[in-house]
């Protein structure tokens, strides 16, 4: 498979990324492309062949089970519309420090906490491939925090100091980005498409939540 480039897979700038998601539909679109790129393909008996419905489902034309670009993906049954969706995605993998439940709450004016908070949940679930390869050749790591701030000072300032001079530890890290010989691979972000994986038993490898979201199969409906 092709390396996903920005600007061809996925926005390279915020710009381009507001002009190429300003709705819903543009949204399953684009996940429609990452999805089927050969056009629709029945994950059920693998036809490749049927038609869309007028609530935007498909329908397979040989066994006619119906599905949604959204099956089996973290977008599966969402209240939340596609657009806040993609906003999210795009804040999830461009902050370089990450995004806080709070945070993105209040920049996308998400109903509520919980809500936000499932949301970067289901984010995290699929930034672990299981499976995956272990990084070779030359590994770049990007810039990245260690540690937290020192326990039992108010207001951030740290131990013997007095004035709080010295630099504090920054917060948790985000995502540390990797890169490998190929430009592209290791990356973690809007260029990876969000396929549904088959529900196997293969432990999530550095996950302490579980990714449930991302793996569940798609139900039939
Ligand atoms: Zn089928």
């Amino acid at each position: 498979m092709e390396y996903p480039r920005a600007g061809a897979h996925y926005p390279r700038s915020t710009g381009e990324f507001l002009a190429w998601f300003g709705t819903d539909e543009d949204c399953l679109d684009y996940l429609e492309w990452l999805r089927w790129p050969g056009g629709f393909t029945c994950q059920s008996c693998g036809h490749a062949d049927g038609w869309r419905l007028g609530d935007g489902r498909f329908e397979c034309a040989a066994c006619h089970r119906r599905t949604s670009v959204t099956a089996g993906t973290i977008f599966d049954r969402t209240r939340t519309p596609m657009t806040v969706w993609f906003t999210a995605c795009w804040l999830f993998a461009t902050q370089k420090d990450g995004i806080s439940a709070q945070s993105l709450q209040r920049s996308l004016e998400i109903g509520s906490y919980p809500t936000a908070w499932a949301m970067l949940h289901r984010l995290r679930s699929v930034l672990v491939r299981p499976g995956r390869d272990r990084l070779s050749g030359t590994v770049q790591v990007d810039e990245t925090f260690i540690g937290g701030d020192e326990p039992g000072l108010a207001g951030g300032r740290a131990r013997g100091t007095g004035a709080g001079r010295r630099a504090r530890p920054g917060p948790l890290p985000g995502p540390a980005r990797r890169q490998e010989t190929a430009p592209g691979t290791g990356r973690a972000g809007l260029g990876s498409p969000a396929k549904p994986r088959p529900s196997s038993g293969q432990p999530a490898m550095e996950n302490r939540r579980a990714p449930a979201a991302a793996t569940n199969p798609a139900p039939v409906k």
